[in-house]
């Protein structure tokens, strides 16, 4: 709501994953398929996962409960590249670097 950088980010995530998933799809529909069909299950659309430097744990988040979670949180793309978020990790409860993924 206050925060008009990470609505920025979120945005910006989401448009070249859709792309990406559009164009990839009819290329091998039944190999695909089943992958998809898998690691859907787990997720729901649209959640967020976080993948911790500390822990090493990944975990599902959902977007409420992400901007929890990330208030405050430092976000360095460029300095990083593996780990750029600097926020609390859902798994191990330490402020920590972090890395962010969308489900699509
Ligand atoms: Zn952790």
């Amino acid at each position: 709501m206050s925060d008009p950088g990470f609505d920025r980010l979120r945005r910006r995530r989401v448009v070249p994953k859709v792309t990406e998933a559009t164009v990839d799809r009819p290329v091998d529909p039944q190999g695909r398929r089943s992958l998809f069909s898998v690691s859907r299950q787990a997720p729901p659309l649209g959640a967020v996962t976080v993948s911790c430097s500390s822990c090493g744990q990944t975990s599902v988040v959902t977007p409420q409960s992400l901007l929890r979670l990330a208030l405050p949180s430092v976000h360095l793309p460029f300095l990083r590249r593996g780990h750029p978020s600097y926020m609390r990790c859902p798994t191990c409860g330490k402020r920590t670097w972090v890395r962010l993924g969308l489900q699509l």
